[in-house]
């Protein structure tokens, strides 16, 4: 596999985490810019079927390696590093924490070592999650958050918060070129409909016709940006002409409470699903909304799809693969 890599003398892409939900995305994106892209993942929370579609593509390449091991790829070429390798729904990294932990910190540091190594440009997929329960809403990049080192989330929290810490480190001791994007909730399709995030779960439970889970009272907020909007930003991040020297907010500052949320989702499908109440989770943020002024006075971004016009989008992709699931399960009972 390896040695097939780079074999069309184009400027390489790595996007670590590739066959997750934006990284499939993100694969997509820079195939269409014209970049060979070396896919890097290990499918404990990413998907064959997310890039199936482009395992047939000249330029793509797929490489299954763990990020907390150092990367043995190639050196020539590569132009653009994406570091996007973690679990992200808050179920699937607290399966395992001490590997999110390995996975964010050891394998920042990995990711870190190979751009220093070959001179690669490097991005890291940070998050919201380094503010924690904010304390001050909306949250712009100069907050410097309200996390819990050792709850249920500390895991993912603060493995990002290290992980920005290292992507800086190496910045000023070797001069990487580091870009960091705090990423709010994002939403799309290719969401896996088991990963247990609120939209993913939502729609699918409205699909089903089956209870709607609200967690606590559902006044809780999330603000939720569509994945072209956030692939749009991170690509333009990595392309500043002048690396932003702290990191940038990307999300849609559209704000929602969780109730909210589940009675659009509902009217959307045309569902006959009643909203029940659930325990609210340990350490569960009250309010989330990004401060997305750096941004756009730096690259000049602002998300442009409203949360109906991705739901909708969304929808139309869980229905699909649900749909796709029952027919194969018919079969199967017909055999
Ligand atoms: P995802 O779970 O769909 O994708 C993550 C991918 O990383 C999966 O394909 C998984 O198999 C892979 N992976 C996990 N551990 C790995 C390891 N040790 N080595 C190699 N690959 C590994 O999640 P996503 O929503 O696509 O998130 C992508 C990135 O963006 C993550 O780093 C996440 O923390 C960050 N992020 C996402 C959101 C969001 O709302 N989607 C918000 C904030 C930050
Ligand atoms: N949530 C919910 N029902 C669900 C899943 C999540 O009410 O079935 C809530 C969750 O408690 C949180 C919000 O929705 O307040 C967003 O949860 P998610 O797991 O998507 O992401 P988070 O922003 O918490 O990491």
């Amino acid at each position: 596999m390896i040695a097939s890599l780079y074999s069309h003398r184009r400027p390489v892409a790595v996007v670590t985490g590739g066959a997750g939900f934006v990284g499939s995305h993100l694969c997509e994106r820079l195939l269409a810019d014209g970049l060979e892209v070396v896919c890097v993942d290990t499918f404990e929370t990413g998907r064959m079927d997310n890039i199936r579609h482009l395992l047939s593509h000249k330029s793509f390449s797929l490489v299954e390696h763990d990020v907390t091991m150092p990367l043995d790829l190639p050196h020539a070429q590569v132009a653009e590093f994406y570091n996007m390798a973690s679990p992200a729904s808050p179920p699937m990294y607290q399966r395992d924490p001490i590997r999110t932990l390995k996975t964010n910190v050891i394998g920042a540091l990995n990711v870190l070592e190979f751009a220093r190594s070959t001179g690669a440009r490097i991005f890291q997929a940070s998050t919201s999650e380094v503010y924690g329960d904010p304390q001050v809403h909306p949250q712009p990049e100069t907050y410097w958050g309200n996390v819990n080192s050792f709850g249920p989330r500390s895991c993912y929290d603060e493995g990002k918060r290290a992980a920005e810490t290292a992507f800086f480190e190496y910045r000023a001791k070797y001069g990487v070129d580091v870009r960091i994007a705090r990423i709010f909730n994002t939403y799309g399709p290719r969401m896996s409909p088991e990963d247990g995030r609120v939209v993913s779960n939502f729609i699918v439970q409205a699909l089903r016709g089956e209870d709607i889970t609200v967690y606590g009272d559902g006044s809780q907020t999330r603000s939720f940006c569509y994945v072209d909007d956030l692939v749009r930003g991170i690509v333009a991040l990595m392309r500043a002409p002048v690396a932003p020297t702290a990191p940038v907010n990307l999300g849609n500052p559209g704000e929602f409470t969780v109730l909210e949320l589940a009675q659009l989702v509902i009217s959307m499908t045309g569902s006959v699903s009643r909203v029940v109440s659930r325990p609210l989770p340990t350490d569960d943020p009250r309010q989330r909304r990004p401060d997305i002024s750096r941004a756009g006075e730096l690259l000049s971004w602002q998300p442009e799809i409203a949360l109906p016009v991705g739901l909708s989008r969304t929808i139309g992709h869980f229905r699909a693969e649900l749909d796709s699931r029952d027919s194969a399960n018919a079969l199967l009972v017909a055999l």
